[in-house]
Order: structure tokens, then sequence, then C-alpha cells
């Protein structure tokens, strides 16, 4: 086995030096300030070893990986319930298109395109004041993380709520087929923050440990969900994790994963790795360029592909 150390180093290193790294997104006009030479990796093993290189301290955008951890809370509030708001097939589709919906009378295919992740956050959001569950979605990234610094980032949350008008038409679209509870400004609030949740790869590897290690995190030794649990969101994941991208990132990568605009991935090699990736620049279907090329060689050099090798 390759000294996973050793990989990330040198995965950081080509990665540094490569220039072709995408482009940052800008329909949020505040992503679009982030420098496109940021590159950060961290891998934590079972043991709870951390092996980082690069950036892997700085805090970016999370965007669309909250949608992982909402995700998770959601079904702990009200469990398999929450499908008949959402579906769990791939959309094929990018990631705020608004055609399926017409098709499938307002019900979102997947908790990871927007409109699936809305419907999500309104389950959450249902009985509570926005602030309340906005509050609990960030005290879940930190207790995942076990790191109380976590927060959002105001400027990029008003900056989406000024310009998300997809995102809006997205749930007022929904709400007509009766699959909002709550008024739609409320229900986007609370999306547009805990899109804007700020953390760095080594807090966001730390978080989604409990995927790869059948519900428990290997840093903290707390159990977050039912092994069964952790296993159907990571198959989520791997089917719908990056939009219309999720087939070429099964093809290349093979492991359960979740980017967002902002230039992450998070990738889970069930029982061996919990993986943190930022690169800003994006391809054509909105998933970070080098991102998805460092976890290909990642996967690749330690034989983790749940594919096999
Ligand atoms: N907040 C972003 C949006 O709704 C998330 C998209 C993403 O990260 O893919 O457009």
């Amino acid at each position: 086995m390759p000294d996973i150390d050793l990989v990330v180093r040198d995965i950081t290193q080509e990665m540094q030096q490569r220039t072709d790294r995408g482009q940052v997104a800008t329909y949020i006009p505040e992503l679009g300030r982030v420098d496109p030479n940021a590159f950060g990796l961290v891998v934590i093993g079972a043991d709870g070893k951390v092996s980082a290189g690069g950036d892997s301290d700085t805090p970016f955008s999370i965007q669309s990986i909250s949608k992982v951890f909402t995700l998770t809370l959601a079904l702990g509030k009200i469990g398999d319930r929450l499908w008949q708001r959402v579906g769990r097939e791939p959309s094929g589709s990018p990631f705020n298109s608004i055609v399926q919906l017409e098709n499938e009378r307002g019900k979102p295919r997947n908790p990871f395109i927007n409109a699936g992740a809305i419907a999500v956050t309104d389950a959450i959001l249902s009985g509570h004041q926005p602030r309340e569950a906005l509050g609990e979605i960030v005290r879940f990234m930190q207790f995942l993380a076990q790191d109380p610094s976590i927060k959002i980032d105001e400027d990029v949350a008003a900056s989406e709520q000024r310009t998300g008008f997809r995102n809006i038409a997205l749930a007022n679209y929904m709400k007509s087929f009766g699959l909002i509870e709550n008024p739609v400004d409320f229900t986007l609030g609370v999306y547009f923050h805990h899109c804007a949740i700020a953390m760095s790869c080594r807090q966001l590897a730390t978080a989604a440990g409990f995927l790869a290690y059948l519900g428990r995190n290997p840093s903290t030794g707390l159990s977050v969900v039912q092994p069964e649990r952790a296993r159907r969101i990571n198959a989520l994941m791997l089917t719908c994790g990056h939009y219309d991208g999720s087939g070429e990132f099964a093809y290349r990568v093979g492991l359960p994963g979740k980017s967002g605009v902002g230039g992450g991935i998070i990738a889970i090699a069930p029982g061996k790795a919990s993986i943190a990736v930022w690169s800003p620049g994006l391809d054509a279907a909105g998933n970070s360029h080098l991102g998805r090329i460092a976890l290909e060689e990642l996967s690749k050099r330690m034989g983790w592909s749940i594919f096999g090798v």
C-alpha cells in the first residue's frame, strides 16, 4: 500500500503546478473573488490519521456540499417520509435545472440538485423559525467537525440572496405544487445561508468521516447515524453527487462524492478514508476541475475505487 502522506504531497504539488484550472463560479458574485490558484487536499484514515496538502486550513464556501449534511439532518428528523417529497434518481440535468420539475409535478429528482436540496431544507425548517433551523444546521457542522469556529460567510449568503433568481423560481414552482410547506422566502433564506457556510478541507474531511466508517466519526469516536443510513447517503452521493457529471465522476474516481460550486468536493472511500479537496475553478458541469482530477489520481494510486483497482 503506498504511503498516503507521500501520495497527498505528490498530488498537491502536481495540482499546484497545473495551469488548466477551470473557471471560478461568478453567478454568485462573491464567489468570483476567490483566488483560482488555491488548492487544498485532506485525507483522514480509519484511525483518524490526517494527511494534508496545500491550503488545507483555508475556509471556502462549501455551497452544495452542505446538501449532504442537510440531508442527514432531515432524515434524522422525518426519516423515510422525506422520500415523499424528493426522489432518489440521478437527474442527468444541470444543478439548477427547472425542466424536470414540470414533468414530475414539482417533485425533485434527488436531494442534491438545487430543487431537491431546497425541499430538504424546507423539511428541516418546518416547525421552526428560520433562525432556529439555521442554528441547528451550523451546530451540526460544528459538532461533526468538532470545531465551534465554523460559521456562515454572510457576504456570500447576501450575494446569493440578491442574485439567486433561478432558485427563487424553483422554490416558487415547487410551492405551486404544494411541495414547500413554509413561506418560500423563509425556506430560501435558510438554503442560501447553509450553502454559504465556510469550511476548510480539514474541517470538511473530519465532518464527513461518519460516512466512511459505518456512521461513526473516527476522529471523535461519536456515532452520528446508523450504518444503513451512511450506506444509503453514500449511494446517493455516488449516483447524484455531481449533477450531470455524476456518471463521469463514478467512471473516473469510483467513489461517492459531493461537489459544490465553491470548488470543494468531499469523497468517501468506505472503510478507508474520508477526503476533502478544494480548487475553485469549475468544469462545464459546475464541479471542481482540478478537484476531480486530484481525486482520480488519489483513488487510482491508493486503489480505493469501490469498483476495484
Ligand atoms: N448555492 C448554490 C446554488 O444554489 C449551490 C450550487 C452548487 O454548489 O452546486 O446555486
